[in-house]
């Protein structure tokens, strides 16, 4: 969890429940759409892993199918309503972050 982020949400399918982990700390690496460093606390986190993961993974379902995308509804909602921007790699490309990939074993291991 320490490497790729905060939190991490995995769909334990055969029990039928979804467990959500959260280290508690604020995450360095989350950036808005400018490539700026934005604030992702532990409560962010949460609201990724729960929003952008969790809830859909126990309802089978995908919202936007991007988590990133699923978070930013929810985040202009908080004061500042400052949006984050996609994950890159190295060289700016888009890494893709997918809701729920409805494998039913889906794991999430980020922010
Ligand atoms: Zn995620």
């Amino acid at each position: 969890m320490e490497e790729n982020g905060e939190g991490a949400s995995y769909d334990n399918w055969q029990e039928d429940r979804v467990d959500v982990y959260i280290t508690g700390r604020e995450c360095e690496t989350i950036k808005n759409k400018q490539g700026k460093k934005i604030k992702h606390d532990a409560g962010h986190v949460l609201l990724h892993e729960l929003i952008g993961h969790a809830i859909l993974m126990l309802r089978k379902k995908k919202d936007t199918g991007n988590a990133i995308d699923n978070e930013n509804k929810a985040r202009k909602e908080l004061p500042g309503g400052e949006l984050r921007g996609q994950d890159k790699d190295e060289k700016g490309k888009t890494l893709p972050h997918p809701d729920n990939d409805g494998r039913g074993a889906t794991k999430d291991n980020d922010a």
